[in-house]
């Protein structure tokens, strides 16, 4: 039986239906090797295994019975544990819901169960996705597969590390300022942020509400295509999910990227940027080139005000968002007999430090006295900053810039100092503001062999063009498993 680690969805299906083995050996190879290797890695913060087992028995019977099979039938797929399973924990790595079972799973959720893949486990992230490196995790931090002494990104860690370590080939991250994307690119895998709206959120915890969304991450950009055409559409329960009909992402993954014109930004290739990362993004590029596209310059000029913006929309919402938590209806209580005393002991045992950090940012630019100075300008300064990427979609299709400054850097190399942390996030969060379509995707290794990505960002609902330029990307680089 071939190993987990080097099966696609695509393969996966071929298998089972060859007979080379069952959807039960694989769910059972999937958790062995990732709960042997969980003390060391950090990815998953539970096992499913009773609805793994399920699942795989479904796709099984089906199999014996000679029934179609879903598009996911059988592939082992990890959820990071900001979004909901029922009967499940769902934690959000933070303290406060250490011990919360899911009421109802996502709508994501049911879409994936639904086109027959199985869940294996809830993996580990920033508590409540806030963070660039995992290492705000309340229980544990994840490393990363290329290199243990290394961060795995975030706040996806666990999501990206759960495929570029081998034990699945999907899973299901949340991005809101680039967490999908960069640790993506640090894990080597492939990552993407859909439009805003494209998937429902119905069953994410919310961070920051009008920047979440949930998204794919897989091996090949042709497994994002596939797990990201199962989750896309309407929903009922979701008001913010978009109606616009979902394309056949797979099906149009025709690798012909002839004549697309490729906005390369310069704010984003100059300052800051590590030159070993520099060179790998401009071969991407010239790679494209080789392939028929045509690069133009682009200037996207308010870049320098995204981070500033992003860090007061984002605390602001997470305040919000997360007032929710006080220990009574939802989260830890705190066992205390005055209320007053209850309501403060619950926060403050529950959160972590930039939990913290952000609820305090978040109620003071919310606060009356600096509402117009603080808030209302980040919005103002997120209107400059979409209005950028409209005007360079009317002259081209695609954007490629880098995803992160520099590679996965050390645990605890970066977490004395919050602003620096904010500041690798430069160039995934200006398309989080713009709610725009982004993906990153593998496009080589530092001398020191860790992973680097490509970011493809696309205009409003044109994932399709992402994801074929990715596809074609990823054909020229020969080192992957690409076609399959
Ligand atoms: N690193 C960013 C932050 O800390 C993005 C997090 C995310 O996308 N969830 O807010």
């Amino acid at each position: 039986m071939p190993s987990v680690g080097d099966l696609t969805a695509g393969n996966i299906r071929s298998g089972l239906l060859a007979g080379d083995f069952s959807a039960t050996e694989l769910a059972r190879e999937a958790l062995a090797k990732a709960r042997a290797e969980n003390d060391r890695t950090g990815v998953f913060l539970s096992f499913t295994e009773e609805r793994a087992l399920n699942a795989a028995l479904r796709v099984d019977r089906s199999l014996a019975a000679g029934e179609p099979l879903g598009p996911l039938a059988g592939v082992p797929i990890a959820v990071k544990d900001v979004i909901m399973t029922k009967g499940e924990r769902t934690t959000c790595a933070s303290r406060a819901l250490q011990d919360f079972v899911s009421p109802y799973d996502a709508t994501a959720v049911q879409a994936i169960e639904r086109s027959g893949a199985v869940v294996i486990g809830k993996t580990n992230c920033d508590e409540f996705a806030m963070g660039s490196s995992n290492e705000n995790s309340a229980f544990f931090p994840v490393r990363n597969p290329a290199d243990p002494t290394r961060v795995p990104g975030g706040s996806s860690g666990g999501s990206a590390a759960a495929v570029g370590g081998g034990y699945v080939p999907l899973s299901l991250g949340s991005d809101t300022g680039g967490s999908i994307r960069q640790p993506a690119s640090f894990c080597g895998v492939v990552g993407v942020m859909p439009t805003y709206g494209r998937v429902s959120r119905y069953g994410l915890v919310a961070f920051a509400s009008s920047l979440d969304h949930i998204g794919p991450f897989a091996r090949t950009v042709r497994d994002t295509a596939l797990l990201l055409g199962t989750i896309a559409g309407s929903d009922p329960m979701d008001s913010t999910a978009a109606t616009a009909p979902v394309p056949d992402y797979s099906g149009g993954l025709t690798a012909d990227v002839r004549g697309l014109r490729l906005g390369i930004p310069r704010e984003y290739f100059g300052e800051g940027l590590e030159p070993e990362v520099g060179n790998l993004v401009q071969a991407g590029i010239d790679s494209l080139v080789g392939l028929g596209c045509e690069p133009v310059t682009i200037s996207l000029p308010h870049t320098r005000y995204a981070i500033a913006s992003y860090y007061l929309i984002c605390t602001a919402e997470a305040s919000s968002n997360l007032a929710r938590y006080d220990g009574v209806r939802y989260s830890r209580r705190a066992d205390r007999a005055a209320l007053r005393d209850m309501y403060r002991d619950s926060r403050a045992e529950s959160f972590g430090p930039e939990v913290k950090r952000r609820i305090i940012l978040g109620t003071y630019v919310l606060s009356s006295g600096y509402y117009d100075a603080y808030y209302k300008k980040a919005q103002e300064v997120r209107a400059l900053v979409a209005g950028d990427f409209s005007r360079a979609f009317e002259d081209v299709d695609a954007i490629i810039t880098p995803v992160s400054p520099f590679p996965a850097f050390r645990l605890g190399e970066k977490t004395s100092d919050p602003l620096q942390m904010y500041l690798s996030d430069i160039y995934t969060i200006t398309g989080s503001l713009a709610g725009i379509a982004g993906m990153s995707v593998p496009c080589g290794q530092t001398a020191a062999g860790l992973p680097v990505g490509l970011q493809i960002l696309a205009n409003h609902f044109h994932e399709q063009t992402m994801l074929n330029l990715g596809h074609a990307f990823e054909l020229t680089r020969g080192d992957g498993p690409g076609q399959t």
